[in-house]
């Protein structure tokens, strides 16, 4: 490698890529992220795009979304991808595949995917990140169930996500006393 070509290596800084579905970004995801960029200079958030999934917000809303969170922190760029994940690293200069863990059921599959990408590309590596105490219950899927029925998700997302999430489900505006129990 010529000298030139190391110098402009150092400048790029150290990137990590957070893959996943985020349909939709939560607390969980966000506070990963925001460990993650105590470590790296940059953290790319790829929305992945997985039909099979079925997921509830199109890869571009869940872009658009995951853009407007991150509009102040210029270190986060977010993107989104098809087909292989380690295709799409190759195309960044990242090494570093960011995951998060909130219990010993996430590790398994984790395990295998990590397993997977690195016999696939051998200078990759998968960086777990432990999650927070206040989110290792919040999932994707379960603020979809809890919003769908029309339970309270502020708090364990943004006031943006807990909006567009509404807008999904069609939801009335709740009422504060809506069977009037206290007549
Ligand atoms: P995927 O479909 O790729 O699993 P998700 O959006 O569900 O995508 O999750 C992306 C990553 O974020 C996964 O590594 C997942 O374990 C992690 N994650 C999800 N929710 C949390 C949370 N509450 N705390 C920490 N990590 C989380």
């Amino acid at each position: 490698m010529k000298k030139s070509e190391k110098r402009e290596d150092k400048n790029m800084g150290k990137v990590a890529i957070y893959p996943g579905s985020f349909d939709p970004i939560t607390y969980g995801h966000i506070d990963i992220v925001e460990r993650a960029l105590e470590i790296f200079d940059k953290v790319i958030v790829a929305v992945a795009h997985n039909a099979e999934k079925r997921p509830l917000f199109t890869t571009e809303e869940r872009r658009k979304i995951i853009k407007a969170i991150f509009k102040d922190t210029p270190n986060v760029i977010v993107d989104s991808f098809k087909g292989l994940l380690v295709d799409y690293v190759a195309k960044t200069n990242a090494k570093v595949i960011l995951r998060g863990l909130r219990a010993t059921s996430d590790f398994e599959y984790e395990f295998h995917m990590a397993s997977m990408n690195r016999s696939l590309n051998t200078h990759l590596d998968t960086l777990f990140m432990m999650t927070n105490k206040d989110y290792f219950f919040v999932s994707s899927r379960t603020i979809k169930e809890v919003a769908k029925l029309g339970g309270a998700v502020e708090g364990l997302v943004p006031d943006l996500v807990a909006r567009r999430l509404k807008e999904k489900f069609k939801l009335p505006v709740r009422k504060k006393n809506p069977i009037g129990w206290d007549d």
